[in-house]
């Protein structure tokens, strides 16, 4: 018996992402198993860690790596570092980090929502962040003032589809901070198949979640310089006591990139491009609907189908069409934000050929 019918829980069809509050991703076989096998043992966890250390390093290029919770406290907890170092004293004191420089600079098109602000990842530390520029652009001249102010503990960077200030040229403004010798984190939490090209930016530090696409439990992952990672990890035995690696999350995370590291990356990359041109063309086919493929838009290697709905053949507009493909069970979720007026998003990685079925036999019910 599934766990969905032992607990009578709500069935999902996922075409939303990589979304924490619905699951965020399916592990594959070999990682349940790793997994499954960690649960019921017991391990040095800083053994563990060193562990992680090295095969992060082999997957990413970069001196030392280390586990953490999730990206969120992957980020509180490389904020941290950057004010500790590995100093147990400074560690013990914070969140009171007012004898220690303590403004993250983050560009103002930088400051995304992933359930809360990243702003509240930062204030967590006792760091004060600030923001720089308007809506859109930093100039480099704003954060060359802002760094030089003397408090400044390190620069926060956010690579994902979701920020607003896409023209930032991040090699730019870090090779800024390092004339200041100001460390540079990068949260790229949803971007683990960029790792090595996101490192090349001259970041100090580098955040992941591998439960998104390296299909992990939840776990964070940061790495790049060896003593930042290592007061990230020693933050472990401060604030970030409440955002430790788990034994199943470290195990997991050395399944998934075992897995990673195996990857024949052309042939994945075929195989999502096959899925979703069978929808798009598919979903053509039905009056009132068009369909396009969308690549990502910070070059991950995978497409989206993109839906948009002709309201003068169909009497209702994206928000009522993403309702109503959740009024019948399973639900299907599907990015319904991003899109601007009038469409919708299918993200199709982790389905399988029936669950794209079922998807588009529901959007076909539901227009005619
Ligand atoms: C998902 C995400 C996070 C949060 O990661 P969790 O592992 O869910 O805590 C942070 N930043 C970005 C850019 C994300 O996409």
């Amino acid at each position: 018996m599934s766990l969905h019918d032992k607990y009578k829980l709500t069935k999902i069809i996922n075409a939303r992402g990589t979304f924490t509050p619905i699951g965020v991703s399916r592990s594959s076989k070999a990682i349940c198993e790793s997994v499954s096998s960690a649960l019921s043992e017991f391990f040095i966890i800083d053994e563990l860690q060193v562990l992680a250390s090295d095969k992060i390093s082999q997957l990413t290029g970069a001196e030392a790596g280390c586990v953490t919770h999730c990206g969120s406290a992957s980020i509180t907890l490389s904020i941290a570092a950057t004010m500790t170092s590995i100093s147990a004293e400074k560690i013990a004191l914070l969140p009171d980090a007012s004898t220690m420089k303590n403004d993250v600079i983050i560009p103002t098109g930088h400051v995304i929502n992933y359930g809360h602000s990243i702003l509240q990842d930062i204030r967590l530390t006792g760091a004060n962040p600030i923001l720089i520029g308007k809506e859109r652009n930093g100039m480099l001249e704003e954060f060359e003032k802002a760094f030089s102010n003397g408090n400044v503990t390190c620069l926060l960077l956010v690579s994902s589809r979701l920020i607003k200030d896409k023209e930032l040229d991040l090699k730019k403004v870090i090779s800024l901070a390092k004339k200041y010798d100001i460390p540079t984190i990068i949260d790229a939490a949803g971007q683990d198949f960029r790792c090595k090209e996101l490192l090349e930016t001259g970041a100090d530090l580098v955040l992941n979640s591998p439960n998104k696409y390296m299909l992990t439990p939840t776990a964070g992952m940061v790495y790049g310089k060896k003593s930042l990672v290592d007061a990230v990890y020693a933050n472990e035995k401060g604030i970030g006591r409440s955002m430790k690696a788990t034994k199943e999350g470290i195990i997991g995370v050395l399944a998934g990139i075992e897995e990673r590291v195996n990857l024949d990356l052309n042939k994945w990359s075929e195989e999502q491009k096959e899925k979703v041109s069978y929808f798009v063309s598919t979903i053509n086919k039905i009056n009132g609907l068009e369909a396009i493929s969308i690549p990502d838009a910070t070059n991950l290697p995978f497409s989206r189908a993109c839906v948009s709905i002709n309201e003068n053949e169909i009497n209702m507009n994206s928000c009522d069409l993403a309702k109503l493909l959740k009024k019948d069970s399973p639900q299907i979720w599907t990015i319904d934000k991003e899109c601007g007026d009038n469409k919708l998003v299918f993200e199709l990685i982790p389905l399988r050929l029936d669950e794209v079925d079922i998807i588009i036999q529901r959007l076909k019910n539901i227009v005619h």
